[in-house]
C-alpha cells in the first residue's frame, strides 16, 4: 500500500495511535485545528503548525514574496482563530536554494513582520538551511486562550446551524485564474479572486467573539472547502450535515467571474479551498443573537448555509432537493 491509496487524512489516522496516544488529560493532540496544552494559571496553550513546499502549495513565480510571507503566516494564525484564541509567538525555519534573492528574502520577510505586527506577534526563533529543491516553509505559533472558551471540532450536535464568518470560493477562483495562466490584470474582478487567494486575512477577531458564546459548539477554519472541513466535524462530533447550496455566500466578484468564464460558482464555494475564514455550528435558539452580535461588531452577515443532522451523512441541498456536487476538497496525496 502507497500513500496515495490513504490519503492525507488516512496518514493521520496512521501516526495519531504511534506519536500522540496516552496523551496526559491536559493535552489534546493531533486532531483539531491546534494542540491544546493546558498550563498552570487561566490561560491554555495553543500550537499549531504548517508546512508549505513550493510547487505543491505555491507557485514561486505566480506569488510575491511579500504575499507568501504574509500567507505563510496568516494559514497559522487562522487555526488560532478557529480555537478561539490569541496568537502570541511564531517561529520560522525556511530551506532556501542559494540562488534565493536577498531581495525576495527582504520582501518575504516584510510581508511576515505585515502581518505579525498588526497581532502583536513575535517572531521568536526558527531555523534556516540549504534546499536542493525549491523553498520550503514552516511556520509554528503558540498562541493562547481562556480553556473554558476553546472551540473544537467534536463538539457539534444535530440540530445545530452550519455557520460561516466570510464569502466561500473567492481563494479557490483565484487558483484557477493562477493555475490557467490567465491574466488577472485584465479584469478587476480577477484581482480581487487572486489577492483572496494570496492574501488571507484570518478571522481573529471573529474567532474570539464566537468562542465567547456559549451557544456556539463546534468551529474549525476553512481551509480546504466546506465540503471537506464539515466531513471533519462530522467524524470528530459523529454527527450528519445538510448544506443549502444556495446559501453559500459568493461574493459578486466571484459570481462575475464564474459567469464570464463559465465556472461553477456551487462547485467553487463548497470546495474551492483555502477560504480561511470561520465555520461554527451553532444552536438553533440562539442563532439570531449571536449573529445579531457579530452583525453589530463586523458589519456582516454571520451566513447560516445548512444544519448539522443525525445521519451521519452528508447532503447538499438545491430548491428543497438533494443534489451531487461532483467535486470533493482537497485531500494531499490523492490523485
Ligand atoms: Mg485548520
Amino acid at each position: 500500500m502507497k500513500l496515495s491509496d490513504i490519503g492525507e487524512f488516512g496518514l493521520i489516522e496512521r501516526i495519531r495511535p504511534v506519536l500522540s496516544e496516552d496523551l496526559p488529560p491536559y493535552m489534546l493532540g493531533i486532531g483539531d485545528d491546534c494542540a491544546v496544552i493546558q498550563r498552570k494559571g487561566s490561560r491554555s496553550m495553543l500550537v499549531t503548525t504548517d508546512l508549505l513546499i513550493e510547487g505543491v502549495h505555491f507557485l514561486a513565480d505566480r506569488i510575491s514574496a511579500y504575499e507568501l510571507g504574509y500567507k505563510s503566516l496568516a494559514v497559522n494564525f487562522s487555526d488560532i482563530a478557529a480555537m478561539g484564541g490569541e496568537p502570541e509567538s511564531a517561529f520560522l525555519s525556511i530551506g532556501l536554494p542559494e540562488d534565493t534573492g536577498i531581495d525576495w528574502l527582504d520582501d518575504f520577510f516584510l510581508g511576515i513582520k505585515d502581518l505579525s505586527g498588526s497581532y502583536n506577534t513575535m517572531v521568536a526563533g526558527g531555523d534556516t538551511t540549504q534546499s536542493r529543491e525549491g523553498i520550503i516553509i514552516n511556520f509554528t505559533v503558540i498562541g493562547s486562550a481562556d480553556p473554558g472558551r476553546i472551540k473544537y471540532r467534536s463538539t457539534a450536535l444535530p440540530g445545530d446551524l452550519i455557520c460561516v464568518t466570510g464569502n466561500l470560493g473567492d481563494s479557490g477562483g483565484g487558483l484557477i485564474i493562477l493555475l490557467g495562466g490567465m491574466d488577472e490584470n485584465s479584469d478587476p474582478n480577477l484581482k480581487t479572486l487572486v489577492r483572496a487567494h494570496h492574501l488571507p486575512r484570518p478571522h481573529l477577531e471573529e474567532g474570539r467573539l464566537l468562542a465567547a458564546e456559549d451557544g456556539v459548539h463546534a468551529m474549525l477554519d476553512l481551509s480546504d472547502g466546506v465540503d471537506s472541513d464539515i466531513r471533519r466535524v462530522m467524524e470528530n462530533s459523529g454527527v450528519g450535515a445538510e448544506i443549502e447550496i444556495e446559501k453559500l455566500p459568493v461574493s459578486p466578484e466571484l459570481r462575475n467571474a464564474c459567469s464570464r468564464y463559465g465556472w461553477n460558482h456551487y462547485e467553487l464555494a463548497a470546495a474551492g479551498g483555502e477560504d480561511y475564514c470561520l465555520m461554527c455550528t451553532v444552536e438553533a435558539d440562539s442563532y439570531r443573537t449571536i449573529a445579531g452580535e457579530f452583525r453589530k461588531r463586523f458589519n456582516r452577515e454571520l451566513h447560516s448555509i445548512g444544519h448539522i443532522t443525525n445521519t451521519g451523512r452528508l447532503q447538499y441541498m438545491e430548491k428543497k432537493r438533494s443534489i451531487d456536487i461532483g467535486k470533493r476538497g482537497w485531500d494531499h496525496f490523492r490523485k
